[in-house]
C-alpha cells in the first residue's frame, strides 16, 4: 500500500497552495506517484478537511485502490503526464499571474533566468475543457523536456520528482509569470535571454543543488 507519508504530503500540499494563495476555494489539485500508484487530492474537498486518509490512492491506469472520494476532475492530467514522463510528483495551480499568462502568450520567454528552472521557455498547452483526455494530451505535450507548462486560459502545472519540489517549482513559475506580466505591461520590449545562457544558469544551479529535477523528457 503507497505510503501514508505520500497521502498526508499530498494533504499538505493542498493546503500549502491555498494559503500562499496559488488557488482559490477548492481548485487546483496535487498528486505523487509511489511504484505503480498514485496519490491524488479528491474533488471538490475543502482543503481544511482533506485528511491523509481521504487522499484517494488509485493505480495508474486509474483504477481506484483507496479512494474514499471522487478523485481530482484532473486525475486523467495527471495520469498522462505519468505516463509519459518521468514525475513522480505533479502540482496543478490557478495562481493569478500564470493563470493570466496563460490568457494572453503562447509561452513564458525567458526574461528571467529562472527560465533555467523549466528547462527554458514554459509553454501554454491550448485551451481544452478541464477534465478531458484533449486537455491531458495537450498539457503533457507542452511539458516534452520541461518541468512546468501553462494551461490555455486555466492554470499551470509543474512535475516534479518530489512534492517538495514541485511546490518549490511552483512558486517560482508564479514569480517568473508576475515579473513577465509586469515587465509587458510597461509597453516596452522585453529583452530576452539566450538558450546558452538558460543552459549555463541551470548548470550553475543544479551545481548549487538548487531544485531542478532531472528525468527523461523533464529537464
Ligand atoms: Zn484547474
Amino acid at each position: 500500500m503507497i505510503a501514508d507519508a505520500a497521502r498526508a504530503q499530498v494533504a499538505a500540499t493542498c493546503r500549502a497552495l491555498r494559503a500562499e494563495g496559488l488557488v482559490v476555494g477548492t481548485a487546483g489539485n496535487v498528486s505523487v506517484r509511489v511504484d505503480d500508484l498514485v496519490a491524488v487530492s479528491p474533488s471538490g474537498l475543502d482543503y481544511d478537511d482533506l485528511t491523509p486518509g481521504l487522499v484517494g490512492v488509485h493505480r495508474l491506469d486509474g483504477t481506484p485502490v483507496d479512494a474514499p472520494l471522487e478523485p481530482s476532475s484532473e486525475l486523467p492530467l495527471h495520469l498522462e503526464i505519468y505516463a509519459r514522463t518521468a514525475a513522480e510528483a505533479i502540482v496543478h495551480t490557478h495562481a493569478p499571474a500564470s493563470t493570466a499568462l496563460s490568457c494572453v502568450a503562447d509561452e513564458v520567454p525567458a526574461s528571467h533566468y529562472y527560465t533555467a528552472m523549466f528547462g527554458g521557455p514554459v509553454r501554454v498547452a491550448p485551451y481544452a475543457t478541464f477534465g478531458s483526455d484533449e486537455l491531458a494530451r495537450n498539457v503533457a505535450a507542452a511539458l516534452e523536456g520541461r518541468t512546468a507548462a501553462l494551461m490555455g486560459n486555466h492554470g499551470a502545472v509543474v512535475v516534479a520528482g518530489s512534492l517538495a519540489t514541485a511546490l518549490s517549482l511552483v512558486r517560482y513559475l508564479e514569480y517568473v509569470c508576475d515579473v513577465h506580466l509586469r515587465a509587458l505591461s510597461t509597453g516596452l520590449p522585453v529583452r530576452t535571454l539566450e538558450p546558452a545562457e538558460i543552459d549555463r544558469v541551470a548548470g550553475l544551479l543544479g551545481g548549487y543543488g538548487q531544485s531542478i529535477p532531472a528525468g527523461p523528457g523533464n529537464r
